[in-house]
C-alpha cells in the first residue's frame, strides 16, 4: 500500500490516500487541542499511545462482533483504515457524571448512572459541537431514523465490551465519545478510541488517566498516555 496525497488534517490525524479508493492512510499525531482549540500543546508519543490503543480497541471490538473502519497497523503511528463517509454526529456515552454534563446540569462529579447515558452532538467546531436529540439528528439530514438507531446501540454495546475489557486492567470507563461513517451502506465505527476521546479513572484512586491531565495541567501528560499504552498492550 502507497501512502498517497493528503486529503485532510485534523487536529490529532491526518488522512492520505491511498493507491485503493476504498482505503485511506490514518497518521496520529502529538499534537494536542483542548476547549476547541485554545489550549494548544504537543504531547510527546500520544501518536504512537493513540494508534497502539485504538488499533488494540478495535481488533478487541472485532472480536465482539463489532465493525470498524479499522484494517491495519502499518507503523507506530499510522493505520490503513476504510475510507468511510463521517457521519456528522458525535456519540457520547456516559457511566459516570463529569466534564460538560456537570457544568451543563451543575451536578457533582462521580456520580455512578445506574444505566449510561447516550448523547448526540453536531459535530461542527465553529459552533462548538451543539448537544442535540434524535429528533434534530434526522430532522437536519445528519443521519437517518435507522442509521440513528444502529450508532446508539453498537454505541452501548462497545460501552459494555470496553467497561469489562478496562475493568480487568484496573480501570473505570468514565464517558468516551465515538464517530460513526457510511461504507457501502453500512454504518460502522470509525475515528480512534484513545485517552483524546474517552475519560479513565484507576479504580481504587480515582487517578485520572486520559487527555484531562493535559485539560486541567495535572502533570505526568506523556507519562499517563505511555502508562495507558503499557496496560492495554499487556492485556490485549
Ligand atoms: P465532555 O462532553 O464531558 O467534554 O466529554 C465527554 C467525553 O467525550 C469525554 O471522554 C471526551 O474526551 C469526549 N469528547 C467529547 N467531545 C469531544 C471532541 O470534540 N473531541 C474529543 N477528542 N473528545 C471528545
Amino acid at each position: 500500500m502507497i501512502k498517497g496525497e493528503k486529503i485532510y488534517e485534523g487536529k490529532a490525524k491526518i488522512l492520505y490516500k491511498t493507491e485503493d479508493p476504498d482505503i485511506l492512510w490514518q497518521s496520529f499525531k502529538d499534537d494536542a487541542t483542548a476547549f476547541d482549540g485554545i489550549k494548544k500543546g504537543t504531547i510527546i508519543g500520544k501518536g504512537v499511545a493513540n494508534n497502539t490503543i485504538s488499533s488494540n480497541l478495535f481488533k478487541l471490538l472485532k472480536e465482539h462482533g463489532i465493525e470498524s473502519h479499522f484494517m491495519e497497523k502499518v507503523s507506530n503511528t499510522e493505520m490503513l483504515v476504510k475510507n468511510v463517509e463521517i457521519v456528522m454526529v458525535e456519540v457520547v456515552v456516559r457511566n459516570i457524571s463529569t466534564g460538560s454534563l456537570c457544568r451543563r446540569y451543575g451536578v457533582a462529579e462521580g456520580i455512578v448512572f445506574e444505566k449510561p447515558i447516550v448523547e448526540l452532538y453536531f459535530k461542527n467546531d465553529e459552533l462548538h459541537d451543539p448537544l442535540m436529540n434524535d429528533d434534530h439528528v434526522v430532522a437536519l439530514g445528519l443521519a437517518d431514523q435507522e442509521e440513528l438507531a444502529t450508532m446508539k446501540n453498537q454505541a452501548l454495546r462497545i460501552n459494555e465490551i470496553l467497561k469489562e475489557f478496562f475493568s480487568t486492567i484496573g480501570i473505570k470507563l468514565v464517558d468516551f465519545k465515538l464517530e460513526f461513517g457510511r461504507f457501502h451502506g453500512q454504518i460502522i465505527l470509525a475515528d480512534e478510541i484513545s485517552p483524546d476521546t474517552c475519560r479513565f479513572w484507576e479504580m481504587g484512586t480515582n487517578r485520572k488517566l486520559d487527555k484531562d491531565r493535559f485539560r486541567q495541567d495535572l502533570g505526568d501528560v506523556e507519562k499517563t498516555y505511555h502508562e495507558m499504552m503499557q496496560r492495554i498492550v499487556r492485556k490485549s
